[in-house]
Formats: structure tokens, C-alpha cells, sequence
């Protein structure tokens, strides 16, 4: 339990945090933010104009759950509100990461979330990462983005801005980042091979099979998606549900339009007026065979 620890330790963890994501070029000047939740009501955060290379334990402000400073000299940083919004939503989060890695926050601005089943580990650890839509900045538009892919998802594409990781430690969310970033650079480095290939819809089940064993609950769970079909959606990593997706590219040269793994329909493809519909391969199959008796018949 992330509580258990002092603040002093937590501090220490914020900028030994905050020097990994300076150092590994994730941040210019003085670019994201970083947050621990330390108590039900206490947020610790990294204050705002300030380089996180080089930052100190006691610069660090302490904020309550609605961003009213408790403790510090500095400003907290007016991202946090980003912040204090996912630990309102989403139980078991006691910590967020805010950077522009160049890999990942190429592909938010490109418009195309990483949402495909190409890699095994991604797929166990994040499933897939959504593109959420552009806010501006220090306004309550990106809390707002973010939400709606809360329940499923741990890492978010934010749209011609950067990257966004939650976890239940400070780590774990700093990880997320890590696998995010390096999930991008793969991926572009395939597409200029020419080549994105996934894996195929029984293997990607096993995977999937494996990691409801492995993961227990952790949440929802998005899966990831082959052409245009979201794989193991519904239920933790169960592999249940599959979800057929309107609108999607079946290529890597997405749309950029975001998706709704949990069939909602409440996307933009939606929003675009394409009816997002869900069929079982059977019917499809039956529903063909109908359709091409039909035209046999009338010849
Ligand atoms: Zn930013």
C-alpha cells in the first residue's frame, strides 16, 4: 500500500522519478508533472516553471484532493488537476507520470493510438493505448479526455500534447511510461521496415489466457485490436469479448479517431455517424452464404 510509505521516502521517489524521465530526454525545460497520492486527502507534486532534472525533496508541493496548496514554496503544477482527476475516478491509482517522450507523443500528434496486437508483453501489461482527445492545457478539457478510457486503460496518448501513465506506485506508473515509450519506438522502426505485422487472433488468445491468470484485479481492460477487431475486451484479460470497430484503418495509418473498446458506441466513428455494430463470425458467415445463394439461384 502506497500509504506506508513516509513522505520523506515519497519525496525521494519523485525526484529519483522525475531524474529518469529528465535523463532518458522525456522532458524539455521544464516540461511534466508528477504526482504521488500520500494520504485520502494529501497529494504530493512537482511544482510548476521548474526543470525536472534538477529538482529538489523540499521543492515538491503538497495539495489537497482539490488542489488547494497544504505545504511548499512553489506553485504546484496546473497539470495536476489531470492528476487529482484520475485519483477521484479510478480505485487502486496513487500515482501519475506526465512526459513528452518524442516516440509516443509523435503518434498523438500524428493521431494514431498504439492499439495494436504486435507485441506480446504490451499486450499483457497495457493491452492498448488509447488517443485521447486534444485539451488544452492547465483547463479541465483533458481530465475530461482522459476519463472515459479511465476504467480500461493505465496509459493515454494525449492528442498533439504527450504522454499520460497511472499505476499504484510511483514505479509502476513511471514503467508504464517506459513500456509506452518504447512500444512507439518500435513500432515506427517496423513501419519504416515497411511492415507491422500482429500477431494472429489464436495467439494473441493465448496470451490473453495467460494473463487473467497472471493479473487479478487490476480493473477493466481494453485488449488490443487486429484490423478492425478489438481482441479480449470484455472482463479482465479474459478474452471474452470481441468487439467489431467501424471506422478504424485496418493498416498502422490510423485515423486518429479514438475507439470504444467496451462497445459502448460512444465514439467518434459513432460521433461520425458510422454505426459501430458487433457480430458473431457464425452469423457473418451464415448471413454471406444466405446472400450468396441468392445471387446463385437467380443466374
Ligand atoms: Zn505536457
Amino acid at each position: 500500500m502506497v500509504y506506508q510509505k513516509t513522505e520523506s521516502q515519497h519525496r525521494n521517489d519523485i525526484i529519483d522519478i522525475c531524474k529518469r524521465v529528465h535523463s532518458n530526454g522525456w522532458v524539455a525545460s521544464n516540461d511534466g508533472n508528477i504526482s504521488i497520492r500520500i494520504g485520502p486527502n494529501a497529494v504530493l507534486c512537482t511544482p510548476t516553471g521548474m526543470s525536472k532534472g534538477y529538482l529538489r525533496t523540499d521543492q515538491l508541493v503538497k495539495v489537497d484532493m482539490d488542489g488547494n496548496k497544504l505545504e511548499g514554496e512553489l506553485e504546484a503544477s496546473s497539470e495536476v488537476k489531470i492528476h487529482l482527476d484520475v485519483y477521484k475516478n479510478k480505485k487502486g491509482i496513487n500515482s501519475a507520470v506526465h512526459a513528452h517522450p518524442p516516440y509516443a507523443t509523435a503518434y498523438a500528434v500524428a493521431g494514431i493510438p498504439l492499439d495494436q496486437c504486435v507485441i506480446p508483453e504490451i499486450i499483457v501489461s497495457l493491452g492498448s493505448i488509447p488517443l485521447t482527445k486534444y485539451g488544452t492545457p492547465s483547463t479541465q478539457e483533458i481530465p475530461e479526455s482522459i476519463r472515459k478510457y479511465l476504467p480500461d486503460h493505465n496509459a493515454f496518448l494525449l492528442e498533439n500534447h504527450g504522454a499520460f501513465t497511472i499505476g499504484n506506485d510511483v514505479h509502476q506508473a513511471y514503467y508504464r511510461m517506459e513500456s509506452m515509450e518504447l512500444f512507439a519506438k518500435i513500432s515506427l522502426l517496423a513501419k519504416t521496415l515497411g511492415n507491422v505485422n500482429t500477431i494472429s487472433e489464436e495467439n494473441v488468445q493465448k496470451i490473453m489466457d495467460m494473463r487473467s491468470n497472471w493479473i487479478k484485479d487490476e480493473g477493466g481492460y481494453a485488449g488490443c485490436r487486429i484490423d478492425g477487431k478489438f481482441i479480449g475486451s470484455a472482463g479482465n484479460g479474459s478474452g471474452a469479448g470481441v468487439n467489431t470497430v467501424a471506422g478504424q484503418n485496418s493498416g498502422n495509418n490510423g485515423s486518429g479517431s479514438s475507439y470504444s473498446p467496451d462497445g459502448s458506441g460512444n465514439n467518434d466513428a459513432a460521433v461520425n455517424g458510422d454505426d459501430v455494430i458487433t457480430i458473431r463470425k457464425s452469423e457473418l458467415v451464415d448471413m454471406i452464404s444466405k446472400i450468396v445463394a441468392n445471387i446463385v439461384n437467380k443466374k
